[in-house]
Order: structure tokens, then C-alpha cells, then sequence
């Protein structure tokens, strides 16, 4: 199967992930979805090939250099995708040979991908895009990152003459939410080291990243009939509203890069 026929396939599973529900996986289609890789896997021929009851699918490519020893490599990606936009009966099309400008998604609705919105849409002219109706996300973040990762070791297990150290392979639940991480067992894993594949120009490799920590402000204000409320009413919009002005202006997202 290739790269793209992978792909695919993989995004017609609605993996949306649900901040609400406290459940890991928080939505049931990120287990169907991992157990369809685990048979995947299996067929592929990987070794120690794990699915937890939390949804996290590991792998090993066994190594084939046996005069020294190599550390062993990890590569992640996510099962979810992000709960912003549909995941479900994603349809997806090739533009081949993007010729540069305007991409019409959907007529009947009049959606269009503009570079005018995302210039970097020209890095690609040339090249053959894949893109939805524009009614439903596509899903890439990050099904492109399992896609990758999967036809990766089997072509390394096709190419003997590639060397290389014991391999492993991880596919988490609910990154979108922050939750990624959250029961990945590290000591399972057994990396020295590993990548995420993700969402990202090609040839970017990030090394750092921002913390996505969320903070939640509760503000009770006192309701006083509106004829009597002088020194008495205290209205939470308010207080919050100046509270939100109390923040750094400049220091935010929008206004800073760097460090
Ligand atoms: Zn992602």
C-alpha cells in the first residue's frame, strides 16, 4: 500500500477527539480506529505489537545490525484529531498539479482556499494537494504523521540493506486536547529517543515548544436588583473584563516569537 492509499483510508475514521467526556480515549472512534492499526501492524509483521485499554498502540521494528549496539529509536503520532471541526465523513480530493491560486473546496457553499489566507499554499505550486470539501477537517494533524511512520518501517522491512536499531512505534489518543502525553508509558515505550511526526512544513524539526497550560478564573459577582444596586450590585462580566485588561498587552501569541 502507499503512502497516499494509507492516508487515505485513515481519514475516513472520525477520531475527533472531546475535551468533556474525562475519558482516555475520550471519544470511542480513537479505539476503533487503533485497534484497525493494530491489525495493520500485525499483518505488517512488527514484533511486541501492544494496544492498552487507554488507546496507546505500540510497536517494535526489530533492529538488524547485531555487531554493536545501537540505541533505539521512537516515533509518535496521534490517533485524534482536533474537536474544532467535523472529522466524520471526511471526503477527500487530489488536486494534481496545483497550478497556484485559488483552490474552490466546495461550490455549493462557496468555499475556497485562498492563498491570499495562506500564502504558504505557493510553497506547493507543482505539486499534488490533498484537501476536503471544506465542510469537515482533513484530518493530516495527524493521520499524515501515522501514514508516514507506518509505510516508513515497511519499507525498512522491505530493504533489509537499510540498517538500522530496534525501532518503536507509538500511537497516542487526545493530543488535541492536551492529553497526549497523559498515560503514555515512557518505560513501555523503552526509547532512548523519539520523534513526533506531525503537523509541519517538510524538513521542520522542532525542538522546543510553548506551554500550553490552561488557567481557569472564576468570578462571582452578587445580583442586586438594578433599582437598588448602587454599592451593592457586583457584575462578574465586569470584573472579568478588567481582569483580561490587567494582562500584558504585548506579551501575548499574537504580538510575540522567540523566546
Ligand atoms: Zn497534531
Amino acid at each position: 500500500m502507499t503512502l497516499v492509499d494509507r492516508f487515505l483510508e485513515y481519514v475516513k475514521f472520525d477520531t475527533q477527539s472531546d475535551e468533556l467526556t474525562n475519558m482516555t480515549p475520550s471519544t470511542p472512534g480513537q479505539m476503533i480506529f487503533a485497534q484497525h492499526l493494530e491489525k495493520e501492524l500485525h499483518k505488517l509483521g512488527l514484533s511486541d505489537i501492544s494496544l492498552d485499554e487507554n488507546g496507546y498502540l505500540m510497536a517494535t521494528l526489530p533492529g538488524n545490525i547485531s555487531d554493536r549496539k545501537v540505541p533505539v529509536v521512537g516515533f509518535i503520532a496521534h490517533l485524534d484529531t482536533s474537536p474544532d471541526m467535523s472529522g466524520r465523513h471526511v471526503s477527500p480530493r487530489i488536486v494534481e498539479n496545483y497550478p497556484g491560486g485559488d483552490i474552490v473546496l466546495n461550490a455549493t457553499d462557496g468555499i475556497t482556499l485562498s492563498p491570499e489566507e495562506f500564502p504558504e499554499l505557493l510553497n506547493y505550486v507543482g505539486q499534488d494537494l490533498i484537501v476536503t470539501d471544506g465542510n469537515t477537517l482533513l484530518g493530516a494533524d495527524d493521520k499524515a504523521g501515522i501514514a508516514e511512520i507506518i509505510t516508513a518501517v515497511d519499507y525498512l522491512m522491505k530493504h533489509p540493506e537499510i540498517k538500522h536499531g530496534d525501532i518503536r512505534i507509538a500511537f497516542n489518543p487526545d493530543e488535541e486536547i492536551g492529553l497526549g502525553a497523559h498515560k503514555f508509558d515512557v518505560a513501555r515505550f523503552g526509547a532512548d529517543w523519539a520523534y513526533t511526526m506531525d503537523g509541519g512544513e517538510i524538513g521542520e524539526l522542532e525542538f522546543e515548544n510553548f506551554n500550553a497550560a490552561v488557567a481557569t478564573v472564576t468570578f462571582k459577582g452578587r445580583n442586586v436588583h438594578p433599582g437598588y444596586a448602587k454599592h451593592k450590585m457586583i457584575n462578574s462580566m465586569r470584573i472579568a473584563n478588567q481582569f483580561v485588561i490587567m494582562l500584558p498587552r504585548w506579551e501575548t501569541p499574537e504580538h510575540t516569537e522567540g523566546f
